[in-house]
């Protein structure tokens, strides 16, 4: 009884396996089309610098609106995009929205646009972002690119060749989700980042919760220590935003702030008719320490 029992769960299991993969090839299937029928798009979310209580730029982030299933979270295309190399093509169509978006912005705000390790490890990345900076009239300056640290460690040598180029045009550089890599420390050192985004977890409950705060400081430390601007990711709650202050962090992003959302919502900030959120408590001065 105990066996047929067991011979049954393991048929659960592989067909649910079966389940599985059959949903990831009708994704991956879908996920072409998506590309050419326009059911992506991109949404951006507010930075906001803590010195200032003002916005700096906007993170832009991908969704894909699939016409059966609604919206797909990245979490679960993103990475079939990487396994499959539509993430070159995604990764072109993200770069190219977002500049152009933000060229067409009164305001110089930073625009900040995730790129994959699969983008940055592509000969022509450098070249690809290079020339649409000249279409769109976008400052390089006004360009950040967001690498994750699995980005980094897959074929360092060729990230790192690409990464200074990217530098090199005036593109700044930021380490995404800090902290939750295999070799923070030593990609800090490897390579001269503009800053760090402290991920998310670190970030949860960093109020009331010993460990967290803790590592939250001692990145604000480190950061310091190289010179490093401190970007906290996720900040949901009032008291979170309140540490953060106190611990002198440079700046921060979350739903406290404001949902990522389509940038007509921001309006008045991109025009430059307002430098802060509007109905958003307007965050004091703090001096730096
Ligand atoms: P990420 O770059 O670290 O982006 C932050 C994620 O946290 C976003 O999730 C954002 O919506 C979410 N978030 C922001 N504030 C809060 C908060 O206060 N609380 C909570 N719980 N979440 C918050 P999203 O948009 O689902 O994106 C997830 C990840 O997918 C991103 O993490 C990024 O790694 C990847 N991704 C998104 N768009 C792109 C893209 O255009 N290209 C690439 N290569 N990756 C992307
Ligand atoms: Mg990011
Ligand atoms: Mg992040
Ligand atoms: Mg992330």
């Amino acid at each position: 009884c105990a066996k047929a029992e067991g011979r049954g769960t393991y048929r659960v299991f592989e067909s649910q396996m079966g389940a599985q993969v059959r949903d990831r090839r009708l994704l991956e299937h879908d996920l072409r089309s998506a590309l050419v029928s326009r059911q992506l798009s991109l949404v951006y979310q507010p930075q906001v610098d803590l010195e200032t209580g003002e916005v700096s730029g906007f993170e832009a982030l991908v969704r894909w609106n699939h016409p059966e299933r609604g919206a797909v979270p990245p979490s679960t295309f993103i990475p079939i995009a990487e396994e499959t190399g539509l993430i070159l093509q995604l990764g072109e169509w993200v770069m190219r929205t977002a500049c152009t978006q933000a060229a067409g912005w009164t305001a110089p705000l930073m625009i900040a646009v995730n790129v994959s390790a699969v983008q940055l490890h592509a000969p022509n990345f450098v070249a690809f972002v290079e020339k649409l900076l000249v279409e769109t009239g976008l400052a390089a300056e006004r360009l950040e690119i967001e690498i994750t640290e699995t980005a980094m460690i897959r074929n360092m040598n060729r990230a790192l060749a690409n990464l200074r180029q990217i530098k090199a045009l005036g593109i700044r550089v930021a380490m995404d989700d800090f902290g939750t890599g295999y070799s923070s420390l030593s990609n800090l050192r490897a390579f001269p980042f503009d800053r760090i985004k402290v991920d998310q977890s670190f970030i949860r409950s960093v109020h009331d919760n010993d460990q967290s705060a803790a590592i939250v400081r001692a990145v604000l430390g480190l950061g310091k220590g190289l010179n490093l601007p401190i970007l906290a990711e996720g900040v949901e709650r009032l008291e979170e935003l309140d540490f953060l202050k106190d611990e002198i962090c440079d700046a921060a992003q979350g739903y406290w702030f404001s949902r990522p959302e389509d940038i007509s919502a921001f309006e008045d900030v991109v025009r430059g008719t307002s430098k802060t959120l509007s109905g958003q408590k307007v965050v004091p001065l703090k001096r730096r320490a």
